[in-house]
């Protein structure tokens, strides 16, 4: 379900669930090469990060790349691993209802 997937994502930052405690660039370099990050999750905090040699790394039990992953890499500028940043989700609209007075 990418759809899910990645709105969850965008909730957990949205929500301001992602607490980022390190976020490293190198010089020259646009993404960040290292990172360490908290997102609390429903049930309980998980630790996400990003090491240059094993890549990105959660300590839930899902299938990864797995939302909370997704959100702190959207987070620290790497929105590539959450889909197309780019198309922003179309509000809800819950019909026109206009109550007269
Ligand atoms: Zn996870």
């Amino acid at each position: 379900m990418p759809n899910d997937f990645r709105s969850r994502a965008l909730a957990y930052g949205r929500e301001g669930r992602v607490i980022v405690g390190l976020s490293a660039t190198l010089p020259g370099e646009r993404r960040p090469s290292l990172v360490a990050a908290t997102v609390q999750g429903h049930q309980r905090l998980h630790r996400v990060a990003f090491y240059p040699t094993s890549g990105w790394v959660c300590d839930c039990i899902r299938l990864k790349p797995c939302p909370h992953i997704a959100a702190v890499a959207l987070v620290t500028g790497q929105p590539h691993l959450a889909g197309r940043p780019e198309q922003q989700e179309a509000p809800a609209t819950t019909g026109a209802t206009t109550s007269t007075t």
